[in-house]
């Protein structure tokens, strides 16, 4: 079966279903003639096939509705799965410092450096406000200010 000859249409007519009950995923799959009749597409476990409740499939041809579903479920599974990553990547960047809507802020962005995506550190400094970094003038700054003080306890 070749995946690439799916189209847009034909992912549009699947809607992935969980069964709760039986912790089970499957797929009802709309009919491309008859817009009242939905096909059935389940993952057999012992056989390891998927099976669909169309004509073509019932008497043992391949159909469409299959492999709608395994691009399909492909592609879900990669959209979960680049999710889950951002996730990680939020939790890592506020470890770093950020809070959680300066993490969402910069992950919102798509930055890159010399061509290549931004590490972590960089994010952090883009993103995080100056005033958790007291710049080196900020610093000379407080000290200067300081000094009066020190002078006067010192005479
Ligand atoms: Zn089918």
């Amino acid at each position: 079966m070749d995946y690439r000859t799916v189209t847009e249409e034909q992912l549009d007519a699947c809607t992935r279903v969980i069964d709760e009950a039986k912790n089970e995923v499957f797929y009802l799959v709309a009919s491309a003639t008859d817009p009242d009749v939905t096909y059935q597409v389940r993952y057999n476990k012992q056989y390891k096939v998927l099976s669909c409740t169309c004509k073509a499939a019932g008497s043992g041809n391949t159909c469409w509705h299959r492999r709608a579903v395994v691009e399909h479920n492909r592609q879900f599974k990669a959209a979960k799965k680049a999710e889950a990553q951002a996730q990680a990547r939020q939790l890592r960047l506020e470890e770093l410092g950020l809070t959680r809507d300066e993490a969402r802020e910069a992950l919102s962005h798509t930055l890159t450096v010399d061509g290549q995506p931004a590490d972590d550190e960089t994010l952090v400094r883009v993103f995080g406000p100056c005033t958790r970094r007291p710049a080196e003038s900020e610093i000379e700054h407080m000290a200067v200010r300081y000094q009066p003080q020190s002078f006067s306890i010192l005479r």
